[in-house]
C-alpha cells in the first residue's frame, strides 16, 4: 500500500478535459462526479491541506482518519486506471488551502471545467464560488447521491408545514422509501418506533463482546507521524487509532456490528458504563460520514438480519431511524437554514467552554469518562454527547459557538452538516427549537438512572447546592431557573417548571448560588 500511495506523487501527464475535485468526506466511488467523468480524458483532484485540520482545533485521529482514508482512496481510484493528482500535506508547493490547490491544479493541467459534488460544509461551498471566480472555469456542483433525501425534496416537504418535526419526517420517509412496512403499508411490529422498550440500563458490569477495531498500516501510520510533526498541539491521542479506513474495512465493521452487537443495541442504546466507551453501538458514523459505506447497503443489512431472526425489531428500528431518519433530516435543516444558521444563539448564553473539555481534567466522574473516552477514541455514543458533555454545556451556559466547534473537531465522525444542527440544534436548543421541540436537559439523576457513574463520584446527585451538590443537578435548576420565562408555554417542560414552582424562594437562592460558584471554579463566566 506504501508503495502505491508513492506512486501518487507523481504528476499527472496528458491533457486533462475535465478535473473531478474529491473531498476527504467524499470518498465514494460511486459518486455522481466519478460517474459523469471519463477516466480516458479526465483527471481527480485530491487535497490534504492544513487550513481543514486547523479552522477548528482537530483531534489528532480525526485528521489521522481524514488524511489515510483519502490516501487510501486515491490508491484505489489509481488502481482502477484514474490519473489522480494527490497533493499531500507535505508537499513543499502545497499552499495548505483548497482555494489555492485548485489555482495550481489547474494552472498545470489546464482542464475546461471542474466537477464536484457538493461540499458538506458552507464554508467550503463558498469557496468553491471562490474557485470560480479565480480560475474562470465553469464548475458544476452536482447532488451528493449518497443521501436518500434531494434538498429540494426536503425543502417542498419543510413548506408545507408549519415546523419541521423530525417524527413526521421519518414516517414520511419510511413510507417513500418503503422501509419496514407491511403489505397494508403499516409499520412492521406495529409501531413507529420502539423507544419505550430501548430504555435498559445495566444493573451490573456488561460483558461485552469487542467490536472489530483495524490495526493501522503502513499508510496510516505515515500519516499518523505527519499529524504529530505537522500539528504538534492538536487535542486528543492518536495511539489507540482502529477506524476503519478504506471500504473493505467499513464493510467488515458493518458486518461485526451486525453479528455481534446489533440484538443488544436498541435495548442498551441509553445505557453507559464506567470504562466501556463503545458498549452496543455501532462505530459506524465515521465510515458512513466519510462515505465509504452507503446508507441503502447499511439500511438493507439491517433488515436483512430482522427477517432472518438475528436481531430484534427495536434495535433494528431503532438503528433505521437514525439512518434514514435523523441523519436525513439533519442534513435537510442544515442546508435548509443557511450559513447564519452557526451564528444563532437563542437561549444567549455565552460561557467560555470549561478547560477541561480539552483536557478531561474534572472530579465530575460522567464528564471525566466521557472526556478522556473522547481524547482517546474521538468518539462518544450519542447518549454521552447528548447528554453528559452536551448537557453539562447546556445547563451550565456555554456560548453555542464554543461547542459546536469543539464537536466539529473532536469527534472522528464530525462533518459540519451533521455537527452543528447537533450541537447548536439539539444539545444547546440555540436555533430557537428548529431541530428540537425542547432542551435536552438533565439532572444528575438522570445520569445516576443511566449509568454507574455517580458511584464512583465525589459529588452527590440528589443535591443541588452546598459544597457536594452535584454540578450537573445544581446547573439543572439554575437552567430551568434561568429559562423560564422562555420555555413557559412549551407543554412538554410542565414538569420542570412546575417543580421549579414548587421550590422556596431560598433553595432557589441557594441553587443560583451554587451555580454561580460552580462557574467560577470552572472558568464559564457568566452565562448570560
Ligand atoms: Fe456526574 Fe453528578 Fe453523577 Fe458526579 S454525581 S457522576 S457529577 S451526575
Amino acid at each position: 500500500m506504501s508503495s502505491r500511495y508513492r506512486d501518487l506523487r507523481r504528476p499527472v501527464r496528458g491533457s486533462v478535459h475535465q478535473l473531478v475535485v474529491v473531498l476527504g468526506d467524499q470518498l465514494d466511488a460511486g459518486s455522481e462526479a466519478l460517474a459523469r467523468a471519463d477516466r480516458a480524458q479526465d483527471a481527480v483532484l485530491m487535497m490534504e491541506v492544513a487550513d481543514e485540520a486547523t479552522h477548528v482545533p482537530s483531534h489528532r485521529q480525526r485528521t489521522v482518519l481524514f488524511l489515510s482514508a483519502m490516501r487510501h482512496f486515491a490508491a484505489n481510484l489509481s488502481d482502477e486506471g484514474w490519473r489522480v493528482r494527490y497533493v499531500p500535506l507535505d508537499d513543499p508547493e502545497n499552499t495548505q488551502t483548497f482555494t489555492g490547490e485548485v489555482e495550481r491544479a489547474v494552472g498545470a493541467l489546464r482542464p475546461k471545467r471542474l466537477l464536484i459534488v457538493r461540499p458538506g460544509e458552507h464554508r467550503v461551498l463558498a469557496s468553491v464560488d471562490d474557485w470560480q471566480k479565480k480560475t474562470r472555469l465553469a464548475i458544476e456542483v452536482l447532488e451528493d447521491r449518497h443521501f436518500l433525501t434531494e434538498l429540494d425534496a426536503f425543502e417542498e416537504w419543510r413548506s408545507e408545514r408549519e415546523r419541521p418535526v423530525l417524527g413526521q419526517f421519518y414516517r414520511a420517509q419510511r413510507r417513500r422509501l418503503n422501509v419496514l412496512l407491511t403489505d397494508k403499508r403499516a409499520p412492521v411490529g406495529g409501531a413507529w418506533n420502539f423507544d419505550s422498550s430501548n430504555r435498559k440500563r445495566f444493573s451490573k458490569a456488561p460483558e461485552l463482546p469487542a467490536p472489530r477495531r483495524f490495526d493501522p498500516d503502513e499508510v496510516t501510520h505515515q500519516v499518523a507521524r505527519l499529524v504529530e510533526r505537522r500539528f504538534p498541539s492538536a487535542p486528543g491521542r492518536s495511539e489507540s487509532f482502529g477506524w476503519p479506513v478504506t471500504r473493505a474495512q467499513s464493510l467488515e465493521a458493518l458486518s461485526d456490528f451486525i453479528s455481534d452487537r446489533l440484538a443488544c443495541f436498541g435495548p442498551y442504546q441509553d445505557a453507559m458504563w464506567t470504562d466501556e466507551p463503545f458498549l452496543y453501538h455501532s462505530l459506524l458514523s465515521p465510515a458512513l460520514n466519510l462515505k465509504l459505506l452507503d446508507p441503502r447497503e447499511v439500511v438493507n443489512a439491517m433488515i436483512e438480519a430482522f427477517e432472518e431472526d438475528r436481531a430484534p425489531i427495536q434495535s433494528v428500528e431503532g438503528f433505521v431511524r437514525q439512518v434514514i431518519g435523523w441523519r436525513e433530516f439533519i442534513r435537510g435543516i442544515y442546508w435548509s437554514e443557511g450559513d447564519g444558521y452557526a451564528d444563532r444563539n437563542g437561549l444567549d448564553q455565552h460561557g467560555r467552554l470549561p478547560d477541561f473539555y480539552w483536557n478531561g481534567e474534572t472530579d465530575m466522574e460522567c464528564m471525566r469518562q466521557s472526556l478522556n473516552q473522547v481524547l482517546e477514541h474521538g468518539y462518544g455514543h450519542h447518549i454521552q454527547r447528548l447528554m453528559i458533555t452536551g448537557n453539562f454545556a447546556l445547563i451550565s451556559g456555554v456560548h453555542p459557538r464554543a461547542v459546536s466547534d469543539w464537536y466539529l473537531g473532536m469527534y472522528v465522525d464530525a462533518v459540519d452538516w451533521v455537527t452543528l444542527p447537533n450541537a447548536l440544534g439539539m444539545v444547546m436548543h440555540a436555533d430557537g427549537g428548529v431541530v428540537g421541540t425542547k432542551p435536552y436537559a438533565a439532572s444528575g439523576q438522570y445520569v445516576k438512572r443511566m449509568s454507574n457513574y455517580c458511584a464512583g463520584c465525589r459529588y452527590d446527585p440528589s443535591k443541588r447546592s452546598g459544597p457536594d451538590a452535584c454540578p450537573m443537578t445544581v446547573f439543572y435548576w439554575d437552567f430551568i431557573d434561568r429559562t423560564k420565562q422562555t420555555f413557559r408555554g412549551n407543554p412538554r417542560m410542565r414538569l420542570p417548571l412546575t417543580h421549579l414552582e414548587r421550590m422556596s424562594r431560598d433553595e432557589r437562592k441557594a441553587v443560583r448560588r451554587s451555580a454561580d460558584s460552580l462557574r467560577g471554579d470552572f472558568d464559564i463566566g457568566d452565562a448570560g
